[in-house]
């Protein structure tokens, strides 16, 4: 196939970067996922590191939103502050003809910093496990209500041990929402966890 950025439904500003940053045509998983996502469609995508997978959901998510809103839109949660960080700066790199402000959240670095950013107006945040929970369990982030979700690299965070402390993040999420599982693996429990946190989903997958 032959796709190519500009066949997709993208804001021309996401073409324009994805351009910028030298992508020539979409990776497979891009292919399947992008259509979907920019449709509403809540997904559970099967990919590996290196297929592409972060700006699969990263292009449509940042060309359906609008930083002039208010609020915390997209929260995307990764099971290292070293992933956490590899997703904000792509985020932040293709979505930056829109002017997107984005923050890292994590532990072991400054509570003060992170609330600062995400009050001055901060439309992403991508966040490990962790202080993510913290920070929703202490009653910092009123009005916190993303109305996109991505679950990134879901497996990985099983094997880290943070199934519960995941449940237990959606708790404070709006159920109205659009909710995206990343995984390179599909283990009984993360297909539990896609059952309940996923509405009528549909799968994309790429071999490696
Ligand atoms: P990921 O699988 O998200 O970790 O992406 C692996 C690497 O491929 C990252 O450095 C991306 O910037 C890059 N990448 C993602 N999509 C494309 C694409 N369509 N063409 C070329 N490089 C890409």
């Amino acid at each position: 196939m032959n796709t190519t950025f500009e066949s997709f439904e993208l804001d021309p500003a996401i073409v324009k970067a994805v351009t910028e940053a030298g992508f020539k045509e979409p990776s497979p998983i891009q292919e399947q996922a992008i259509p979907l996502v920019l449709q509403g469609d809540d997904i559970v995508a099967q990919a590996q590191t290196g297929t592409g997978k972060t700006a699969a959901f990263a292009l449509p998510i940042l060309s359906k939103i609008d930083p002039k809103t208010p609020g915390v839109q997209v929260l995307v949660i990764t099971p290292t502050r070293e992933l956490a960080t590899q997703v904000s700066d792509e985020m932040y790199m293709l979505g930056r003809f829109k002017g997107f402000k984005t923050v890292t959240v994590y532990g072991g670095s400054s509570y003060q910093r992170q609330l600062k950013l995400i009050a001055g107006g901060a439309s992403i945040v991508v966040a490990t496990p962790g202080r993510m929970l913290d920070l929703l369990k202490n009653g910092r982030l009123p009005n916190f209500n993303p109305s996109v979700v991505v679950l990134d690299e879901a497996d990985e965070m099983l094997d880290m041990g943070f199934l519960d402390d995941i449940k237990e993040i959606f708790t404070y999420l709006p159920s109205s929402r659009q909710t995206m599982l990343f995984s390179a693996t599909m283990p009984e429990p993360i297909k539990h966890l896609a059952k309940k946190i996923l509405k009528e989903p549909k799968f994309v997958s790429v071999t490696p």
